[in-house]
């Protein structure tokens, strides 16, 4: 039978505040925890949550509608949601989900009659190099789903069998790396970087990694040594500490190489972490784990476990008085724009993911108003080898302006998915050879949110003074029609915006509706017209980069591959994408009119 609630939700939610210390900032981790027991969130539940972090039930129900693994609607008792990345759908996620559903005999987005299940989509779950995948119950995944494998799901939810007990290769997931440099072809890291920061001294160390010229790696690129110098010098408030936060929001469709290093080198990371703490005198850190990895959760906290028994997290790190540092885990759950650093951190304050305005910018005043800073997994492991190692050793890999190696998350058509370690300056074509890929028509570089690369433009480089990616290579070949996956990536950020400023907010959800329209067959040149206009205003209007990037694959598209949008435009001139006479309908009723001149059809 399915699990069963063994205790009052009233007493589960004490347990939890006790636990928390009924702290405002833990407010998404308090939510998260009673969900996982209630499955929902009603709103007794939310007003006895309000109560214990002293917040008004609306904050906490506004907190609480912001993310989309809270649910303030009833969903089933396991709660299946489909990955939706372009290259879950082109393994074929849609057909299969709605198989699913046919044979569940449950709408998508509904509750089955009984309570028992419920089918949706999420975003990219990090796994598209073995896709199609599932999320169960926000933690638990399903991976390399087929025909004969949603039969069998079928009947064990039917029969009620606990989803732990479902076959365990169903749960396999592979790290598939294909290509390993220094970051995955070295061991993790367990105290010699430590060791080599306390033997060198704080500013030495630093001055090492301002001369490797690392940047970080979440796809900005802004110089790690810089980021962490500013963050040395911003002055404290009387009490005040620094704080050391880990990205590990790696949200970007098609993006999963922070999960490899999670699963691989979480040591490492944390080394650098630890790094970064003695360099900035921090005694606090977080990993800021995507809700989608929640299933990584108990493995990392075994790691920080393991490190604190060796005396390398916690009080009096390797003996030394004074260097006291420990890590909290927090997790996400299911908002992109919290991989943008503001927005992380707000998440982390325990409140909705809106990105700040800025200045003051994280290193000054970030988490609780305290210099912060915050790099992604790969940028902290890549510091932790060059605080052993040294600047100069990194610098020489690399380009100039691009030091070291980057992994790629590479998907899609592609013989050999997996993740690919490259020094920075490799050709996309070189990528493309390495796995496998033949008759490419584009690859899409950096998810959406980057760049979309055709066929004479392969020969071009990685690095941040040519293609700069934060680590998604998304490849398609020439039976794929690049108007759709432009209109997959379209409604990606309609649904993740966040809307807190207009021109993201209406005008991806503008571009979803022209681009639909087309795809209907209603599109004339006027919208064409009209998308290319959206596309500027994107650019140049909204308030974070997710609504700068929106129209990326916009731009790319249109530019690289006009004939998939030609194709569509099959009407001479414009036309509703909606029947206009027959919405008039109820305006009739109303008016009692039905003469001529109230239907449009009858207008000459
Ligand atoms: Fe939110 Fe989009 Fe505005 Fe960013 S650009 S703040 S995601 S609405």
């Amino acid at each position: 039978m399915f699990r069963a609630i063994v205790s009052s939700p009233d007493d589960f939610v004490n347990r939890v505040l006790a636990a928390r210390g009924g702290r405002r900032e833990q407010l998404v981790q308090i939510l998260r925890q009673v969900q996982e027991h209630t499955h929902w969130l009603p709103r007794p539940v939310l007003a006895r949550i309000a109560a214990g972090v002293g917040l008004t039930p609306a904050i906490v129900e506004g907190v609480a509608s912001f993310y989309r693994f809270l649910h303030l609607e009833p969903v089933g008792r396991v709660h299946l949601l489909w990955s939706d990345s372009v290259t879950d759908r082109l393994q074929g996620s849609r057909v299969l989900a709605h198989e699913l559903c046919r044979r569940l005999g449950v709408e998508p987005g509904q509750v089955s009659s009984d309570g028992l299940v419920s089918v949706g989509f999420t975003s990219c779950t990090g796994l598209p190099d073995q896709g199609p995948a599932l999320l169960v119950n926000h933690h638990q995944v399903l991976t390399r789903m087929d025909h004969e494998r949603v039969a069998r799901l079928a009947d064990l939810l039917r029969a009620q069998v606990p989803p732990a007990e479902w076959p365990a290769e169903w749960q396999r997931v592979d790290d598939s790396v294909q290509r390993a440099d220094v970051l995955l072809g070295s061991l993790p890291l367990q105290g010699s970087a430590i060791r080599a920061t306390l033997a060198r001294g704080a500013e030495a160390t630093l001055a090492e990694i301002i001369a490797s010229h690392l940047r970080g790696r979440g796809g900005a690129g802004f110089a790690t040594g810089t980021k962490w110098t500013l963050a040395r010098a911003s002055p404290l408030p009387p009490g005040g500490t620094r704080f050391v936060v880990c990205n590990a929001d790696e949200g970007e469709p098609g993006t999963f190489k922070d999960r490899v290093l999670l699963a691989r080198r979480a040591h490492t990371l944390v080394e650098g972490m630890t790094v970064a703490a003695r360099l900035l005198g921090a005694r606090q850190g977080y990993i800021y784990l995507r809700g989608e990895y929640r299933w990584m959760l108990e493995s990392l906290e075994a790691v920080l476990a393991r490190r604190r028994a060796s005396g390398l997290l916690g009080a009096r790190i390797l003996g030394v008085t004074g260097f006291d540092f420990d890590l909290e885990i927090h997790l996400g759950a299911g908002a992109y724009v919290c991989g943008e650093e503001s927005a992380l951190i707000e998440s982390l304050e325990g409140k909705r993911g809106v990105p700040r305005i800025r200045p003051p910018y994280p290193v000054e005043q970030g988490y609780l108003g305290q210099p912060t800073i915050v790099n992604n997994v790969e940028t902290f492991c890549a510091a932790a080898h060059i605080a052993e190692r040294g600047g100069a050793w990194w610098a020489a890999t690399g380009t100039p302006d691009s030091s070291g190696t980057k992994i790629h998350s590479v998907s899609g058509d592609v013989e050999r998915p997996g993740v690919y370690e490259f020094p920075f300056g490799v050709t996309v074509g070189e990528i493309l050879a390495a796995a496998g890929a033949t008759r490419t028509q584009a690859v899409q570089v950096g998810g959406p949110s980057g760049i979309c690369l055709a066929g004479p433009e392969f020969g071009r480089r990685i690095g941040f003074e040519d293609v700069p990616t934060a680590g998604a290579f998304t490849v398609f070949d020439a039976t794929r029609d690049m108007f759709e996956v432009a209109r997959g990536y379209a409604h990606f950020f309609a649904h993740e915006s966040c809307g807190f400023c207009t021109p993201c907010r209406v005008g991806t959800e503008l571009i979803v509706r022209r681009m639909d329209k087309l795809a209907a067959g209603f599109g004339s040149g006027f919208d064409e017209a009209e998308l290319r206009e959206l596309e500027a205003l994107l650019h140049g209007a909204t308030h974070c980069g997710l609504g700068a990037s929106a129209a990326n694959p916009l731009r790319d598209t249109l530019a690289r591959f006009p004939q998939a949008y030609q194709r569509r435009i099959v009407q001479p001139r414009f036309v509703p994408a909606f029947d206009l006479d027959a919405e008039l309908e109820p305006a009739r009723r109303v008016t009692g009119r039905d003469d001529a001149a109230a239907h449009l059809e009858r207008l000459g």
